[in-house]
């Protein structure tokens, strides 16, 4: 049987992301374009994980686009809901997961699983950016900080200051009201993940917590989020580099299945 290319591809808010597999469990590539719909990131992101992979677009036998802005994205050649990519690329990622806690860039979602994968329940923020990616990505602009520097700044806190308002745009004055107060700014990057931990805690708590937990979302490479979570829900969470990519993965896979489907149909 001839090798099966797919390509999977999620379309968030605020990042494009990209997987391309061999035969439904080989990853060639992954990519990652922080710029989301409606800008040249999808285009971009396909373009760089064909390039990775180092094969021609002709070769993806089929492509499932996730996300955001999957619905406009006609080069796919099917769209499934980031609910069940990510509940799939999770699962491919992290044996047995039964609890997923995905932050993107403008929401924050808690997937419960069914030890056979299915999902059983689900809650989701997206009314407010308080406790999402945007949420870090104001508080750094304020504080002048790069995103993928926070884990470090928050560790070597020693007396994280409290950030009580649950509003973006409030909270975002707490914190320079803070800053002209002369608190040191790893006390109050520790105090935004502490924010960030509080609120999507009451998610999960909402949802219901069965280990293993399992991170996604680009908010997931932040490990001082991930560390300040798991002290909210008082259990242990998986994650890893690949965090950001698991919708992208379950996008291939689904990809790899119908191709598989198709073929025992025929
Ligand atoms: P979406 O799918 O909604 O576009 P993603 O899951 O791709 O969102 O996550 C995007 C968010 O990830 C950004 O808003 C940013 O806060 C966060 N992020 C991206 N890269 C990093 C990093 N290196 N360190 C910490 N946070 C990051």
């Amino acid at each position: 049987m001839p090798d099966l290319h797919t390509l999977g591809i999620d379309i968030g808010s605020t990042a494009s992301k990209c997987v391309v597999l061999k035969n439904g469990n080989e990853i060639l590539s992954t990519a990652v374009i922080p710029v989301g719909a409606g800008t040249s990131g999808p285009k971009r992101v396909i373009e760089k994980a064909l390039w990775d992979a180092g094969i021609e677009e002709e070769i993806i036998d089929f492509t499932v686009a996730t996300g955001y802005g999957r619905n406009t994205f006609e080069s796919a050649d099917d769209q499934i809901s980031e609910l069940s990519c990510h509940a799939k690329g999770a699962a491919f990622l992290f044996d047995g997961v039964r609890t997923i806690i995905d932050i993107g860039g403008q929401d924050a979602k808690v997937l419960s699983l069914l030890p056979n994968g299915k999902l059983s329940n689900f809650q989701m923020n997206d009314k407010c950016a308080a406790g999402t990616g945007r949420f870090m990505e104001v508080m750094a602009r304020v504080l002048d900080v790069d995103i993928s520097d926070f884990s470090k700044y928050g560790s070597r806190s020693e007396n994280r200051v409290d950030i009580s308002s649950t509003c973006t745009v409030f909270a975002e004055t707490e914190v320079i009201s803070h800053l002209a107060k002369a608190a040191k700014i790893e006390d109050v990057i520790a105090g935004i993940h502490r924010s960030v931990a509080s609120r999507v805690g009451s998610l999960a708590k909402r949802t219901g917590i069965t280990e293993p937990v399992v991170m996604t979302g680009g908010v997931a490479k932040n490990a001082g989020i991930v560390k300040a979570l798991e002290e909210e829900i008082g259990v242990g969470i998986k994650t890893n580099q690949m965090c950001q990519i698991a919708g992208a993965l379950g996008a291939s896979l689904y990809a790899y299945e119908f191709l598989i489907e198709e073929e025992e149909y025929e």
